[in-house]
This record gives structure tokens, sequence and C-alpha cells, in this order.
């Protein structure tokens, strides 16, 4: 038996931590310009994958993403939130027409999907290490925000 059998938390199961070069990661609702991110980030990056079930777009609440330790294989993007972000700092409105705020905003998301895939392979590395315990808060994110912010690369 394999440890994601064991798991209480469910969330992490062979289909997102084994052979994820084929897995197909869902946009919840579906959005053209988060999706075509995310592919970008999976062709560059096959990998990038491991442990994550679902983009999920989601509205209120602080910063520009998250994600739960109820449901530490799913990332939550506050798509509303970097749109406004980046026309605030570009002073332009809210435009994807406009392909320079669309970049902009491209860029500004990729940045988010690393950072919320940095909790993803904290929760699972720590998962993994506990497969019998169904761990939360930090004992599931030892690595907090320092860990994820680790996980952005240097785009410059
Ligand atoms: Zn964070």
């Amino acid at each position: 038996m394999n440890w994601y059998h064991r798991l209480k938390l469910a969330q992490f199961t062979a289909e997102n931590t084994v052979n994820v070069e084929n897995s197909s990661i869902q946009v919840t609702p579906y959005d053209p310009i988060v999706d075509e991110v995310k592919n970008r980030i999976l062709e560059k990056d096959p990998q990038f994958g491991r442990g994550i079930n679902t983009v999920n777009i989601v509205g209120a609440g602080p910063g520009f993403g998250n994600v739960e330790s109820t449901n530490p294989a799913d990332i939550n993007i506050r798509l509303e939130a970097i749109k406004s972000e980046v026309a605030r700092q570009m002073g332009l409105p809210a435009n994807t027409q406009d392909p320079n705020y669309a970049e902009a905003l491209k860029r500004a998301i990729e940045v988010v999907f690393y950072h919320e895939k940095g909790h993803v392979t904290d929760a699972l590395r720590a998962q993994e290490g506990s497969p019998d315990d169904q761990l939360s808060g930090q004992s599931l994110f030892p690595g907090g925000e320092p860990f994820a912010e680790r996980n952005v690369p240097d785009f410059q």
C-alpha cells in the first residue's frame, strides 16, 4: 500500500503526485488568461503540477492567492485583486485587450502561481513525511511564507 492510500487528507493522490507530466490541472471557473499562464508554466516545467489538483479563481480575501490546510492540493488565485494591482502599478485601466497590460498581468499571475505552488510543495513534503497524521497549520506548512517566496524564480 502506498503512502497516499493511508492519508487521511485525500487531496494528495496518485493522480496528482505520480506521473504528473500527464496530469491536467483544471482552472475553475475557467479563465483563458489564467489557463494560458498555467499551460505556459507546465510546458517549461512538467513537474510543476506535482501535488496540484485544481486552480480555483476566488473572490474576496487577503492577498493575491492562498493554499488552505483543508485542501492543500488546490491553489486559490484572487484574479480580480491581481488585475487591480497590476492596473494600479501601471497606471492603466484593467483592460486585458491592451497587450502591455495583458503581458504584465500574465507575469503577475505567474508569480502568484509559483508562490502558491511553494505552499503546495511544503504541505506535500510534510504530509509525505507523516503519512499517518492529518497535519494542519504550521505542521502542514513548516516552511511558511519564506519557503513559498523562495519558490518564485528570479524573472529579471
Ligand atoms: Zn503565501
